[in-house]
């Protein structure tokens, strides 16, 4: 069976794309299942630039063999940040520090801001290189809103303080099935689905 690799150590992203792509006929592992452990820097300006560097760089790895390979990039645009954190997302601050300091510092940033100037989205760029070294790259965004205060529980990140309207909560406050029919990731990985098929 043809196999896809995910460019991700992440068995939370896995465990969607999984659940998104159950019914493509491929064998989907992960890069530390696939035993390929490499150093990729990051050094795009945009996520889907950085989406192809991970992709590019692992299909290396694979080459000859009938693999497609799919990695991705995500972060949050505050748009009355201009666009910060973006593709510095997980290194804001420092990749070390925590996202309850990093949430508090974007709360910070935009105090007395009214909520009509909170506007933000997550990103997610998803690149593939298939085994005939065809690219191509999908993005899908959530719209919302930077809230007043964190709220929720639930999956990670700045998602305590990104809001999304229709709902009136905070992406942490959503169940993982709920986040992955809106979010960012899910959008992109149906995008993708559709040039695997
Ligand atoms: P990467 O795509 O794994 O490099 O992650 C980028 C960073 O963006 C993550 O570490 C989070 O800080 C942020 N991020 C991306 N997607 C989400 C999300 O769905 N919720 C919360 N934070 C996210």
């Amino acid at each position: 069976m043809r196999k896809i690799i995910f460019a991700t150590g992440n068995e939370g992203k896995m465990r969607e794309i999984r659940s998104i792509l159950s019914d493509v006929q491929a064998e989907i592992i992960s890069m530390k299942e696939a035993g390929i452990a490499v150093d990729i820097v990051e050094d795009g300006k945009t996520f889907e630039e950085n989406a192809m560097i991970k992709a590019k760089r692992i299909a290396e790895e694979v080459s000859g063999e009938d693999v497609t390979v799919l990695a991705d990039d995500s972060g949050l645009e505050v748009d009355y940040l201009n666009k910060e954190p973006g593709v510095y997302s997980a290194r804001y601050l420092g990749e070390d520090t925590s996202y309850e300091v990093k949430n508090q510092n974007i709360l910070q940033r935009l105090e007395g801001v009214p909520k009509q100037q909170r506007t933000a989205r997550f990103v997610c760029a998803i690149a593939a290189v298939f085994a005939n070294g065809e690219t191509c790259v999908t993005r899908g965004t959530i719209e919302g809103y930077i809230g007043f205060q964190p709220a929720g529980e639930n999956g990670f990140g700045y998602d305590p303080i990104f809001y999304v309207d229709e709902y009136n909560c905070s992406t942490a406050e959503m169940s993982e099935e709920m986040k992955n029919q809106l979010s960012h990731r899910g959008k992109a990985l149906r995008a993708v689905k559709e040039k695997l098929d």
